[in-house]
């Protein structure tokens, strides 16, 4: 491992390091140690790469978990299963969790260690693209409830964040590119010229170090937001954008056969609730084919099909981001800049989701 290659960040008590091969330097960036005990949440997917790793670095002292791999496992009865084998193997008040795969796994993790027996140490060590530039990070954990997408959840930062891009070369091909609509999402709200690069190649064709310069702006951007408003009072909510629409759709697939991923869907959220920039005049027409444009040619979809604009909204009205009945949107204003809690009329709602509507 070249040390020059290492980014280390630091957000709180959390240091978050970026870096290629840098999981088996596990144990001198961390202070293992220091725990009675050490255990590894990991999914049905992962486990087949990264556990024997781990093991092998941590010399076998690990307590492996394991859950079926998918965003439908996100529940309560995986959470109780995870808190029974924390219990079973021992752990105590001293012991840490180290979680180790996608969203999923950084998420239902996070909440277990942060509840069980009223809160323990974790470790994020996100393996998707998508968890390493959004969910593997910024203190939220959770689960989803009764078809609520996070309806359940805790805010808690973890000890530290290892994101080793090495681990991305197991990530399959369509997880990849979903990833990429939460990069394009930081460069919408916060940045321009990070837009322009993150769409100005096909996904697949960024080399390493561009995709890990790529990974260090995408977390700097959502540092910069989460360190301002780590409870999203406020500020933080500009990340939520495309998500109010895009959580919709998405919760949508996962109770049919046709699952979309977060990215999928957040991708075609996004466009919806650029359109309603572009219905409420705050952004141009040229613009909004811009940000369509960026999407499709990233691989990403923009219209969904089997699914009308009430049921959409039916759905939106559960989310958890509405308060008093009112749906809050966070909105682009240009390209590169965002605004939160704002209210729009229910006819252009209904216009920009019949506009994704295939
Ligand atoms: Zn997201």
């Amino acid at each position: 491992m070249n040390s020059n290659n290492v980014t280390k960040l630091v957000s709180g008590n959390s240091s978050i390091i970026i870096g290629d091969g840098i999981i088996n330097e596990l144990e001198n960036l961390f202070p293992l140690s220091n725990y009675s005990k050490v255990a590894v949440l990991t999914d049905s997917n992962v486990v087949k790469y990264w556990l024997p790793t781990l093991e092998n670095i941590l010399h076998n002292k690990i307590q492996p978990i394991i859950i079926p791999s998918g965003e439908i496992y996100k529940t309560i009865s995986q959470t109780e299963f995870i808190w029974n084998a924390m219990f079973k193997k021992g752990l105590d008040r001293h012991s840490l969790l180290i979680n180790i795969g996608g969203g999923v796994i950084c998420d239902i993790g996070g909440f277990a260690a942060s509840t069980f027996m009223r809160g323990i140490d974790f470790l994020q060590i996100p393996t998707s693209l998508l968890a390493q530039v959004d969910a593997g990070f910024g203190g939220k954990t959770g689960i989803n409830f009764n078809s609520i997408k996070n309806g359940i959840g805790i805010f808690k930062q973890p000890i530290g964040i290892l994101i080793d891009t090495n681990t991305l070369s197991t990530l399959p091909e369509r997880e990849f590119i979903a990833s990429f609509s939460e990069i394009i999402k930081h460069g919408l709200i916060q940045d321009k010229i990070y837009f322009s690069n993150a769409t100005s190649k096909y996904p697949k064709d960024f080399s390493n170090s561009e995709l890990t310069d790529l990974i260090k702006g995408s977390v700097n951007i959502k540092l910069k937001v989460v360190e301002e408003d780590p409870l999203e009072l406020g500020l933080r909510k500009i990340l939520n954008f495309g998500h109010t629409i895009g959580h919709a759709i998405e919760s949508n697939s996962l109770q049919t056969d046709n699952h979309l991923l977060h990215g999928e869907a957040i991708a075609i959220g996004m466009v919806a609730e650029s359109k309603i920039s572009q219905l409420l005049g705050n952004i141009s027409e040229m613009d909004f084919i811009k940000i369509k444009n960026s999407i499709v040619n990233s691989g990403l979809p923009s219209k969904v099909n089997n699914i009308s604009t009430d049921k959409i909204l039916e759905i939106m009205h559960f989310d958890k981001k509405n308060i008093n009945g009112n749906l809050l949107f966070s909105l682009i204003t240009e390209i590169g800049k965002a605004k939160y809690d704002v209210t729009v009329p229910l006819n252009i709602i209904k216009e920009s989701i019949d506009y994704i509507r295939k």
